[in-house]
């Protein structure tokens, strides 16, 4: 009897229960990734999961193991591959949301058919059925759901390490399944693929080291740099915790250890804690709301009529608007993948209560432009940005970009990175350069060329907004 280890945002060989539990039965193994293409995240998650499925299949064969990599509609796959290695029993971690439920469900019929065992496990800190109001409810407002989880963190199962792998029993793959499949290939090597991933270090290995650096270097300065986007004051974490290259259940650990070892930074590793509980609140919520993948938490949200996407969607996506803190966030998407969380609240803000958009606008460019684009975080972030979801942000608060932009970066400096074309500009027009429109084009014409310096009437949208917050009152 064989059994499979069924890999999906969970690319590591530490702190992974199904392959613990899997080597503790000392019977044959074998490791699988199944990527269809037509349920598959977007592009940029794509071209990391290459290259995080490489490394892992180095790590693998340093095991004298294997990764199997089959590519196409993922029920014929999943069943050619439990009948041709005659699979009997299949472990893996379970994800919520799109694509990740339909393909558990189909794996689910298949095993049925075939006879085959399915072993689910999870990856949350607890339960979601643990973590329950007085009454017995789900929490629905991330403060006292934090409250909560921070007096359970005990409870939390400590990271398993890495697995017994001395009476290992590896399966012989067969050639055409141990190569990278076609289509994977085909992306992470597209012309914009090789420089966008060629600026992270991917996999296992390269997550503990980044995550080991951080706690020990960086962590000290978090509360008082996390929301200055031109400096380097965040973990950079996210992508690798959303391929699950380091478990979540580690990094609490470590963020504990370094409590006990550093007590003086104790209060900023409390507040980088706060931040990883906002990744386990998303989980949550989509536990107990599925449907949050394309509806809003608050219904009314749902009724509304919304414009479809138009030029101005366009020229946010290419970092055009003519706000440069706006710009310069969705140029450092463009060329990092990534984007620093104040910039992605701005330009969240500016899409939805700005434009009037749709927050599912937002949320689709980031599933495909973001290399941590990650289902949960996702939705909750736009849902949040949009004020239709479970917290904070209200519909009618809206960021003023040109207040924000002076405010976490004075300088500019973040603003120069990704718009070199502003270099020039002095610091007193950098955040709202249509105010000096006429001098600019006299002195820097060729900056008045290629950026928009149309005046984005700032009191007018407001207006507007509040126009459109009343409307919304009035609806049931
Ligand atoms: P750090 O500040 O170092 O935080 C550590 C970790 O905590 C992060 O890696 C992340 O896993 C978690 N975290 C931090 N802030 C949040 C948050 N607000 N919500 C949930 N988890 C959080 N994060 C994603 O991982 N994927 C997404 O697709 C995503 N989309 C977003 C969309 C919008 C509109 C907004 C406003 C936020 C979104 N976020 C998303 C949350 C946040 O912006 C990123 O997690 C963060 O910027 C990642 O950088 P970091 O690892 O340096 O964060």
């Amino acid at each position: 009897m064989n059994q499979l280890i069924w890999f999906q945002r969970d690319l590591r060989l530490n702190d992974h229960t199904p392959i613990h539990r899997a080597l503790s039965q000392n019977e044959p193994t074998l490791f699988a990734y199944f990527h269809d293409p037509q349920q598959a995240q977007g592009e940029a998650n794509q071209v990391w999961l290459a290259a995080s499925l490489s490394k892992l299949q180095t790590a693998l064969q340093a095991k004298n193991a294997d990764l199997l990599v089959a590519e196409g509609e993922f029920s014929q796959a999943f069943e050619r591959v439990l009948t041709t290695y005659n699979v009997k029993n299949v472990l893996y971690h379970f994800e919520l949301g799109e694509p990740y439920q339909t393909i558990q469900q189909q794996a689910l019929a298949v095993c049925q058919r075939l006879k085959v065992r399915l072993t689910p496990f999870d990856q949350a800190w607890l339960p979601p059925e643990s973590v329950l109001t007085q009454q017995g409810n789900p929490y629905g407002v991330y403060t006292p759901f934090s409250k909560k989880v921070f007096s359970m963190l005990d409870g939390v199962p400590k990271p398993e390490g890495e697995a017994n792998w001395s009476n290992f029993q590896p399966v012989t793959l067969e050639n055409h399944d141990r190569q990278l499949p076609s289509r994977l290939k085909a992306i992470a090597n597209t012309d914009w693929a090789k420089p966008l991933i060629s600026q992270w270090k991917v996999g296992e290995q390269a997550a503990i080291n980044q995550a080991t650096h951080f706690l020990t270097t960086h962590i000290q300065h978090y509360p008082e740099r996390r929301d200055f986007p031109a400096i380097n004051g965040t973990s950079q974490l996210s992508i690798h915790l959303h391929f699950g290259e380091i478990s979540s259940t580690r990094l609490l650990e470590s963020c504990r250890q370094a409590q006990a070892n550093q007590p003086g930074h104790s209060e900023a590793i409390q507040s980088f804690i706060r931040q990883l509980i906002w990744r386990e609140f998303s989980r949550y919520l989509l536990f107990f709301n599925p449907g949050l993948i394309n509806q809003a938490y608050q219904s009314k949200f749902n009724q509304i009529d919304w414009p479809e996407p138009d030029d101005q969607v366009v020229a946010w996506q290419r970092g055009l608007t003519g706000v440069p803190i706006i710009d310069a966030g969705m140029r450092q998407l463009w060329h990092t993948g990534w984007m620093h969380n104040r910039v992605r609240m701005l330009v969240g803000s500016w899409l939805t209560k700005n434009l009037n958009q749709h927050w599912l606008v937002g949320q689709a460019w980031f599933e495909n432009t973001l290399l941590d684009a990650d289902i949960a975080n996702n939705v909750m972030g736009w849902q949040w940005v949009a004020g239709c979801g479970v917290d904070a942000a209200p519909y009618f608060r809206l960021f003023n970009p040109v207040v924000q932009s002076e405010k976490f970066d004075p300088q500019g400096h973040y603003i120069r990175q990704w718009l070199p074309e502003l270099a020039p500009l002095p610091n007193q027009l950098i955040h709202a350069p249509w105010d000096a429109a006429g001098k600019i084009k006299q002195q820097f014409p060729t900056l008045a060329a290629n950026y928009p310096l149309h005046d984005p009437n700032l009191k007018q949208v407001r207006l507007d907004h509040q126009q459109r917050v009343q409307a919304l009152k009035m609806m049931t």
